[in-house]
């Protein structure tokens, strides 16, 4: 296992209980830093992209190391703020813009503009007028459908083509351009990045008060063995050549910006569970072990075919009696999709993994659980109550940062007319 031992297991199951999600205090700094140390010809500043898990207790180490906010929504603006983050830090890219953004806007919070639209709505509002404006520059980079973010079949962002539209509505609205952003989902090939940078640079030429340029997110963790990881100084390295060949042209020296989640966060939690039923389908099928966690807690794998390591672990004294088998690791939700062994990239299909023959009782950790899973599961679909966090710290103390939901909160703002 990544971080967890035998001990920790017992321990998190006598004061949490399982499922709970442990975050390593460790990992989260060494990342952070990992993102201070990309680079950069004229400067950086780096944004937590706090969708990924915005937990405060994790909000709270990157901002003492030193990073800003991405928010992708006003209530995530919030949540940054209430974790201590100060307006200066946080920068809004939002799918909807919601018209409470109004007040932070004027307490200093920046934007990326979106769409057209967000270009008109925020120009009424009348109140900044300093903005980034979000490009969709024709080319994505995404592991499917479902993670790409860029190119024709993407809605997010402004539209290549619509460059002179939006710099004409700017000056209808007296917005002053400062920041030209793009994120174009997941990858790790340097020449992807390269591209991009290229594309975001261009963009910057129209826009003669742009100081920053903002990548986006999208740095690829490998999770499996066969996946290829990002590398931040080798896809770095060719972005900051472009910078300075920019400033050698035109005299400008750019700022840079990115927006990491998936890589501050993928590999910094577990997701510790326990094995609570076993089926079996017999000879022509297969064994099921059933876990007390599932999509209520960890979707990427029915929503994408995403694959996490599966970890099974029996006492210390009796895994040598464990023969390694094929197994099927499913959810404890009522739904067949609750998988957590699809086939790679295919969410529709199921696989096995080999694994410890497991009994009920063993513990079932899920790494690389960090991003995208407490944040974005299928909460309390059948009734199950949210998960509590623990954050592992330094000195290897676990310390509960999120409780589990009480049923009465499940069920608090029911009405009975
Ligand atoms: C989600 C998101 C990110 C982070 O993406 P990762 O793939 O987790 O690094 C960064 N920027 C924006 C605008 C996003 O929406």
């Amino acid at each position: 296992m990544r971080f967890l031992s035998y001990d920790d297991l017992e321990e998190l199951q006598m004061e949490v209980g399982t499922p709970c999600f442990v975050y390593d205090e460790a990992t989260l700094r060494a990342n952070a830093r990992a993102v201070l140390d990309f680079p950069h010809a004229f400067g950086l500043f780096p944004r937590y992209a706090m969708k990924a898990a915005p937990t405060a207790a994790v909000l709270r180490i990157f901002n003492e190391e030193g990073l800003g906010i991405d928010a992708s929504s006003v209530p995530e603006v919030e949540r940054a703020i209430r974790a201590g983050f100060g307006t200066e830090s946080i920068s809004l890219s939002t799918q909807e813009l919601a018209d409470d953004f109004i007040y932070w806007a004027q307490d200093g919070i920046r934007i990326n503009l979106c769409s057209l639209n967000q270009i008109h709505k925020f120009g009424k509002w009348g109140k900044s007028r300093r903005v980034g404006l979000r490009f969709n520059p024709g080319k994505g980079s995404g592991g499917n459908n479902r993670t790409n973010v860029g190119g024709p079949a993407s809605s997010f962002g402004i539209w290549k083509d619509d460059l002179e539209h939006a710099i004409s509505l700017c000056q209808e609205y007296k917005l002053v351009v400062e920041r030209i952003h793009t994120h174009i989902g997941s990858g790790a090939d340097p020449e992807v990045w390269k591209t991009v940078a290229s594309m975001t640079l261009n963009l910057a030429r129209s826009f003669p008060s742009v100081e920053t340029i903002n990548l986006g997110g999208g740095y690829k963790v490998a999770r499996m063995p066969d996946e290829k990881a990002t590398d931040l100084q080798e896809v770095g390295a060719p972005v900051k050549e472009l910078f300075k060949q920019f400033a050698e042209e035109t005299g400008r020296k750019l700022k840079l910006e990115i927006e990491p989640g998936t890589f501050l966060l993928a590999h910094a939690c577990s997701l510790v569970t326990r094995v609570q039923d076993i089926n079996s389908t017999g000879k022509e099928g297969y064994r099921f072990l059933k876990l007390d966690s599932g999509m209520t807690e960890i979707l990427r794998p029915s929503l994408y075919g995403a694959q996490h390591p599966i970890h099974l672990v029996c006492e210390p004294g009796q895994q040598k009696f464990r023969e390694l088998i094929d197994q099927v690791v499913v959810g404890h939700c009522c739904e067949s999709g609750d998988l957590l062994t699809p086939a790679p990239g295919d969410p529709e299909a199921l696989a096995t993994r080999n694994l410890p023959r497991g009994e009920i009782g063993d513990f079932c950790v899920i790494e690389s659980a960090g991003a995208y899973c407490s944040s974005m599961a299928a909460k309390n679909y059948n009734s199950f109550p949210e998960a509590a966090e623990v954050l592992r710290k330094e000195d290897g103390r676990l310390a509960l940062i999120r409780k589990r939901q009480t049923f009465d909160q499940i069920i608090e703002n029911e009405v009975v007319p």
